[in-house]
């Protein structure tokens, strides 16, 4: 369970959240509307620790630090252009031992199995060929596929995704919704998704939330 406890959240002289609680359970998939500047991204800032609220907390599994359970798609994509789609996609490894493994071989065998899934990821989500582009050759679109599948790579319980599919086109966004599903089937994910389209959300979710006037308020499913 992903809970939101009482927060208070602005920055100076903008008030955002007063008060604003959530609770999410684990497998869930939420989505949040709001029109530009209610704070939707701010409020993803706060879960990730990138904002301190000034009261209140946030918990994953009632623990108050949990950077390790949560993979974040910015709405920005964050690519690096001097590196290729697969460079992006395997940037981790650039960290000294990051899944501290014990010696060089389990070292590659990882960054292998991590090359094989990156290349399938790309492969459903239809840019099988496009690993060594730079990503200032892709569409924006194809860049938030790429940073769709970088944010899936890591198979961490909580997925945020930060308006994941405004670029793509219609056709497109059913598949890519048909393999988040089969990624959260398989890992048992709990996602939130941050959308401008209410017809996504409804299609995707299981509950779906309106930030207006600093709360969230619950929308009714039919
Ligand atoms: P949304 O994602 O819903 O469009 P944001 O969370 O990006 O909204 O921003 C909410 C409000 O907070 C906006 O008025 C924005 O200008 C302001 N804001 C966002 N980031 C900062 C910041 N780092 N410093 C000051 N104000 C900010
Ligand atoms: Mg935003």
């Amino acid at each position: 369970m992903l809970v939101l406890e009482n927060i208070t959240f602005g920055y100076p002289n903008n008030t955002l959240f007063e008060n604003l609680s959530l609770k999410i359970k684990s497998g869930d998939v939420v989505s949040i509307l709001g029109p530009s500047g209610s704070g939707k991204t701010t409020l993803f800032k706060l879960i990730t620790s990138l904002n301190k609220p000034a009261k209140g907390y946030v918990s994953i599994e009632s623990e108050k630090c949990f950077a390790s359970k949560i993979s974040y798609m910015t709405q920005e994509d964050l690519l690096l252009e001097h590196k290729s789609v697969m460079g992006n996609l395997l940037m981790v490894f650039k960290i000294k031992n990051p899944f501290k493994l014990k010696g060089f071989k389990e070292y590659f065998r990882k960054k292998k199995l991590f090359r094989e899934k990156a290349l399938m990821l790309l492969t459903q989500m239809g840019l099988h060929g496009y690993e060594d582009f730079s990503p200032s050759a892709l569409s924006k679109g194809m860049r938030q596929r790429v940073s769709l599948a970088r944010a899936l790579l890591f198979e961490r319980p909580y997925l945020l995704l930060d308006e994941p599919f405004s670029g793509v086109d219609p056709k497109r966004r059913k598949i890519l919704f048909q393999i988040l599903l089969q990624m959260k089937k398989k890992y048992n994910l709990t996602i939130l998704q941050i959308t401008h389209d209410i017809v996504d959300a409804r299609e995707l979710s299981d509950h779906v939330y309106s930030l207006t006037d600093k709360a969230l308020t619950k929308e009714v499913l039919s």
